[in-house]
């Protein structure tokens, strides 16, 4: 009896996917659009998607044009239990209707304006309900802000990973020793320095990191979009995400010329910048419109991409992974169990790993060679580099189309169909579990944020409103 019992425990614990996960992920299939049902779409296959949190800590001490919170964000106080509150019921809602796994941005305001207590606790809170957490910053934060944050009163290490994503862009207004920046390359310092602090923290406390470089983009900067990629490339960030300007939030904070701009632009601009193409249609995240996402290795000072779509082969493996790894959860599962689960699909479908080691030596070619990649192995100069674009919509775009469907209609207007695709397709969700919904972060910031700041405003004022 307890043979079997021990028998029943270990094959459930080495299911490659999580039976939770695998629901998840079929519903999130089964609600995408039509359109977005493509080969290389991810969600509903092995992606759930990304989560963000909202109305946790609205305020931020920079003043940047343009600036996509509500004019009554920063008259909320940041109040660590209204924060903690908050963050443990949206991610227990996140966590019983998207799966036990997925990525959140713990965002709002600026993050590190949270005492570090709070700020641990609040990670901690959501990696309790299985989110991966990444901090969202302007970066002007200190060393000491960080150590604090890490370490308890003791100085026990208490987070033995952090991940943060530093917005820094020359639109930002009020950042300390550079408040005007008149040019990116004015910021190469400051976006240096900050990831500096994670190398620090690696070496001393041995705390390792995940950091994301995100830079707005509007016609203003365009032209030094590549100049910046060059440059953070080797400062040591695993991702680099640009985002082409909306016209979302407190609209006395848009003072740029404006024009919209297109997501083609962008990507050349990166591509230059990184002097080499940037393959992205093998892997969608979403919708096209709103999302490009190239996934590689940076290896020495070469881009290396994972999945190239011109490279029939990758596009075999891609295929592979979904129908078999898809919902496999890689970066949260010990090291041994999932190696085990690996064993179970490769049991159940032997052929993939004939794939895999096809693509393997593909991917080793790509890169150099042995020759190549040893060296840069032993030298650590191998990591992670994931470009991305994320083009949120106009706020006067998503209300019509967020409206209608919130009323289950479908617009006759070609473009509200199109922003209604987009919302319908999101990867971006942040929840409300007071009403049971889940919200794409587009309709969060064009719709929901303005009435939900007011009335925050008045929970957490700074001085008394009436
Ligand atoms: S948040 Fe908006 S732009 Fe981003 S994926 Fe969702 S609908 Fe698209």
């Amino acid at each position: 009896m307890q043979v079997r019992r021990t028998a029943w425990r270990l094959l459930e614990a080495t299911q490659p996917v999580h039976p939770q996960t695998r629901a998840a992920l079929d519903r999130r299939w089964a609600d995408l659009p039509e359109h977005a049902r493509t080969p290389e779409q991810s969600l509903g296959r092995h992606a759930i998607g990304c989560e963000g949190t909202h109305g946790v800590f609205p305020r931020c001490d920079l003043t940047c044009t343009p600036c996509y919170h509500s004019k009554d964000a920063n008259k909320v106080r940041v109040d660590g239990a209204h924060t903690l509150a908050e963050v443990d019921r949206q991610m227990a809602f996140l966590r019983e209707q998207r799966g036990p796994r997925a990525h959140a941005q713990l965002i709002g305001g600026e993050v590190s304006l949270l005492a570090p207590d709070d700020h641990a606790a609040a990670l901690l809170s959501m990696r309790r309900h299985g989110r991966e957490p990444m901090s969202m910053t302007h970066g002007d934060f200190d060393a000491d802000y960080l150590r604090c944050l890490v370490t308890d009163a003791t100085g026990r290490v208490r987070l033995r990973r952090v991940s943060f994503a530093a917005h820094m862009d020359s639109l930002m207004r009020g950042r300390r020793g550079i408040p005007r920046p008149r040019s990116e390359a004015e910021l190469h310092l400051f976006r240096q320095r900050f990831a500096d602090m994670f190398a620090a923290l690696r070496r001393e406390l041995g705390v390792r990191s995940y950091l994301a470089h995100n830079m707005t983009v509007t016609p203003a900067n365009l032209d030094q979009v590549a100049e910046v990629v060059a440059a953070v490339l080797p400062m040591g960030y695993q991702m680099m995400s640009f985002q082409p300007a909306a016209f979302l939030g407190d609209d006395r904070r848009w003072k740029e010329g404006y024009r919209t701009l297109d997501i083609d632009a962008v990507w050349a601009q990166m591509e230059r910048g990184a002097g080499t193409r940037l393959p992205w249609a093998g892997i969608q995240l979403g919708d096209r419109r709103c999302n490009r996402t190239a996934f590689g290795l940076l290896v020495g000072t070469r881009w290396v991409p994972l999945m190239d779509e011109q490279e029939p082969l990758d596009a075999v493996a891609r295929d592979r992974f979904y129908a078999h790894l898809g919902g496999v959860n890689f970066g949260g599962t010990p090291p041994v169990l999932l190696l085990a689960k690996l064993a179970r699909v490769l049991a159940a479908h032997p052929a993939d790993l004939v794939v895999g080691l096809r693509y393997g030596r593909s991917l080793l070619h790509r890169a150099g060679g042995l020759r190549r990649l040893l060296p840069a192995l032993t030298r650590r100069h191998v990591r992670p580099m994931t470009f991305v674009v994320h083009a949120f919509m106009d706020a006067a775009q998503v209300a019509p189309a967020w409206d209608l469907l919130e009323r289950g209609e479908t617009s006759a207007d070609p473009d509200v169909t199109a922003t209604q695709e987009r919302l319908r397709a999101c990867m971006y969700t942040m929840a409300h579990p007071e009403t049971g919904k889940l919200v794409p972060a587009c309709a969060q910031h064009a719709v929901l944020d303005p009435v939900e700041n007011a009335g925050l405003r008045r929970l957490l004022p700074l001085v008394e409103v009436r």
